[in-house]
């Protein structure tokens, strides 16, 4: 037992024991490292420290590096079929094991059980397009381009590929890119966040149930050190990020300075868009939902409701009451929401609740008066309603991530068009109403990535690719789907003649087509 650890009242789902430290996978295997810097681990639910996470040195990620330069040789030539077959193994063993990874993400993340299932869940379905790679890596072919010469293209994998994660989605975040890379024949070393590594593992152990070579997948616990040290090496090609903005953006330049091709995907504001003929009742449940779940720590979280009068007080009436009904604490009781990631994270988003005030925003609902069904040392804030918020103040103009909401009252469609469009961020953003022709201009006119019509979170299915513009995204390509494959691949063209070489003869000119 870590010393200073609370033990709760029994839940539906036990705290899992306290860990060891976290280490290392490198090379098929767990690797301690030989660092003297750790990180304390909470469970934010308790808001003690669960266990430590090893911070790697340069050496300990070059070590990682190692392994994974030296699997690609073999994994790059092994059949599609054998690499098919690895990708139907894990996609049942995370099946057969989605239930301790959920339980693994709340202990460390906070959220509830059954989001982190969702969580789960929604990685997987890349798993399971992953699965369709030799669909996906399909060339073209045209015969007799000329006489006796065929053109084809081929996709081949890129070498060794970094994926460095968030702390708000510890599994499925990094399965936007893992599966994908790996089935493209590359190997991959995950700097997962230092924030909730332990359920990296567990995955790492079950690619290797699932057959993967030792190599192919490599993880290494760390911060800056070990992200500045993927973004030089040599060995790295490409590097598959995801965390705020100021981070993307150093990575995303820092990556491609040193030749390396970067997808960076960045923070948001997300707004919902509410028209006066939207059916309220369904814009209400959909605020309450996507403002609140997994405490607002999702960076497809609506953050800004923007009302177009003249129903916002309704409006607002409505999400009043049903944030009554939350019931807020230990993500393994049967709770709607959990706490928040840190205690640092979580009095810096109650700090906003000050600042929306103080600026004239009124407070609706004050999360700091919540009743919690937790430990009272949990990093606890309830849901926040603010309301007459407008687009100065710092409530509106910075990504807060946790459970706030902000709602903005406009007058007219353009106007809340306007809005979303000037907003230095374009992650997600949804309208709500029955105005066919309204939601068509919408999402037409909208400057940003992902969108919803009466759909409050519009995170795109494994086959379609997930990405925002602006501040949300830095880079060409989005996660998953064609653009995914695309990212982790290099386009060849094969022109070929099959004739008799006494055919051929001396021309100096410029290749022509005859
Ligand atoms: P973060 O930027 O603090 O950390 C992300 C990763 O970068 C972690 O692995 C961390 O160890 C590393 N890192 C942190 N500081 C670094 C530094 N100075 N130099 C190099 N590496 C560093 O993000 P977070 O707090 O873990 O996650 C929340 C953020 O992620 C939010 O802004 C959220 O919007 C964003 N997010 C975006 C998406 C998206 O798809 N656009 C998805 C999930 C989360």
């Amino acid at each position: 037992m870590i010393p200073g650890m609370t033990q709760t009242a029994p839940g539906t789902v036990p705290a899992p024991a306290p860990l060891e430290r976290v280490t290392h996978w490198i090379d098929g295997k767990p690797f301690a490292g030989v660092t003297e810097r750790t990180a304390p681990v909470y469970d934010p639910a308790l808001g003690a420290v669960r266990t430590e996470v090893p911070l790697a040195s340069v050496d300990e990620v070059d070590q990682a590096v190692a392994s994974a330069a030296a699997a690609f040789a073999s994994w790059r030539t092994s059949s599609l079929t054998r690499r098919t077959q690895v990708l139907f193994a894990f996609r049942e063993l995370v099946n057969q094991h989605k239930q301790e990874l959920a339980e693994l993400i709340t202990a460390e993340h906070g959220k509830v059980v059954s989001d982190a299932l969702g969580e789960v869940t929604r990685g997987l379905e890349v798993v399971e397009f992953a699965c369709g790679i030799p669909h996906l890596l399909k060339g073209g072919y045209s015969e007799g381009v000329s006489t006796n010469v065929d053109v084809y293209s081929i996709r081949q994998p890129v070498g060794v590929c970094a994926v460095i994660s968030p702390f708000n989605f510890p599994v499925m975040v990094p399965m936007w890119f893992v599966p994908i890379a790996i089935a493209a024949g590359n190997t991959v070393v995950l700097k997962p966040s230092e924030k909730d590594p332990s359920a990296s593992l567990l995955v790492a152990r079950l690619w290797e149930q699932a057959g993967l070579p030792a190599g192919v997948f490599n993880v290494v616990h760390g911060d800056k050190v070990a992200v500045d040290r993927l973004l030089e090496h040599p060995e790295v090609k490409a590097v598959s990020f995801v965390g705020s903005t100021p981070i993307a953006r150093y990575v995303y330049e820092t990556g491609t300075r040193n030749g390396k091709r970067v997808q960076a995907l960045g923070g948001a504001k997300n707004h919902m868009v509410v028209l006066p003929d939207a059916d309220l009742d369904l814009a209400a449940d959909a605020a309450v939902n996507a403002g609140f779940g997994s405490a607002g720590e999702r960076c497809m979280a609506i953050s800004a409701l923007v009302v177009v009068e003249p129903v916002a007080d309704d409006l607002v009436a409505r999400i009043r009451e049903r944030i009554a009904t939350l019931k807020v604490g230990d993500g393994r009781r049967s709770c709607d929401m959990g706490p928040l990631v840190t205690r640092e994270h979580r009095d810096r988003v109650a700090s906003y609740l000050d600042a929306g005030v103080g600026a004239g925003a009124e407070l609706v609902v004050d999360g700091r008066e919540v009743r919690v069904d937790g430990d009272e040392s949990g990093f606890w804030l309830g849901p926040s309603l603010l309301d007459r918020v407008s687009p100065e103040m710092s409530v509106y103009t910075d990504e807060i991530f946790g459970p706030v909401l902000s709602v903005v009252r406009v007058g007219s469609y353009d106007e809340a068009l306007a809005l979303v469009n000037s907003n230095r961020y374009g992650n997600g953003t949804a309208i709500f109403t029955n105005d066919g022709g309204a939601a068509r201009r919408f999402q037409n006119e909208v400057e940003v990535g992902m969108v919803g019509v009466n759909v409050p979170i519009p995170v795109p299915m494994a086959y379609y690719s997930f990405g925002g513009w602006k501040d949300s995204l830095f880079g060409d390509s989005h996660a998953h789907g064609a653009e995914g494959v695309h990212f982790f691949t290099r386009g060849k063209v094969v022109t070929s003649r099959w004739l008799d070489p006494s055919h051929g003869g001396i021309n100096l000119g410029f290749p022509e087509n005859v």
